[in-house]
């Protein structure tokens, strides 16, 4: 398992991903973690198949009783499939996850982990004094769909929004955003059924301060890359199934 660190301050962001050993048939995902001082929260902790390399990957950065909280963007399997084995490993921790999609999440296992339950308007996640927002993504492509912003570190994790389709070791970040185009545009065009959604949605990330865009799939998006990934989307018609 591939670890860049994204920021660095008085905590941490860390993305995992790019997995050597996973089974080509399964798409890639990009797993995100917050340390701060006493707190981990994982975001998007990934497929049933992932649970064994992040958990090895992320007790390198943190003991087991200060991975205290999870989050999944929706109720896709690659996002939180997972979720019944660490409910056996962290039976002391939270899930962040959409209300709506409460009733469905729970098959995957969450018998001891603490449903906190997203409200559509979103809201807070508080690891010691940092503060991460809860935005709201939805139909992008769930229905009840959330991204989480940081202020602080000015990044947006972004869930499918931003995704792309790539080779195995791909690198990390968004080189040639105009080589890039061609590895997202079915992701947005198939999966994303709203154009209106979409519009929302970039009218207010357009007002947030952000230095990257981090999605779960692909690469992420630093500087004027973000822009440029906004531009193309805005301009892009999603919902198209031919
Ligand atoms: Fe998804």
């Amino acid at each position: 398992m591939k670890m860049t660190k994204i920021y660095e301050g008085s905590y941490q962001w860390i993305m995992y991903g790019r997995d050597p050993n996973k089974p080509d048939k399964i798409i890639d995902t990009n797993q995100y973690l917050v340390r701060t001082a006493k707190r981990c929260l994982l975001i998007d902790p990934g497929g049933v198949e992932l649970f064994a390399p992040m958990l090895a990957a992320v007790l390198h950065h943190a003991p087991v009783d200060e991975i205290t909280d999870l989050f999944a963007s929706h109720q896709d399997p690659d996002i939180i499939s997972s979720l019944g084995l660490w409910d056996q490993a962290l039976p002391h921790a939270r899930l962040h996850a959409s209300a709506l999609w409460e009733g469905f999440l729970r098959h995957f296992g969450c018998d001891s982990i603490e449903y906190v339950a997203i409200p559509d308007n979103g809201g807070v996640i508080s690891l010691d004094s940092v503060e991460l927002q809860i935005i709201p993504a939805h139909y992008l492509h769930s229905s009840a769909n959330f991204n989480i912003y940081d202020p602080h570190a000015k990044i947006l994790f972004s869930g499918d929004i931003g995704a792309a389709l790539e080779a195995p070791g791909a690198p990390v970040f968004v080189e040639n955003f105009e080589n890039h185009i061609e590895k997202m545009r079915f992701f947005h065009q198939r999966w994303m059924p709203s154009n209106q959604a979409k519009r929302v949605w970039i009218e207010k990330v357009r007002r947030l301060d952000v230095d990257i865009i981090a999605p779960q799939h692909g690469r992420m998006f630093k500087g004027d890359d973000v822009k440029r990934f906004l531009d193309w989307f805005e301009a892009l018609q999603v919902g198209i199934a031919v």
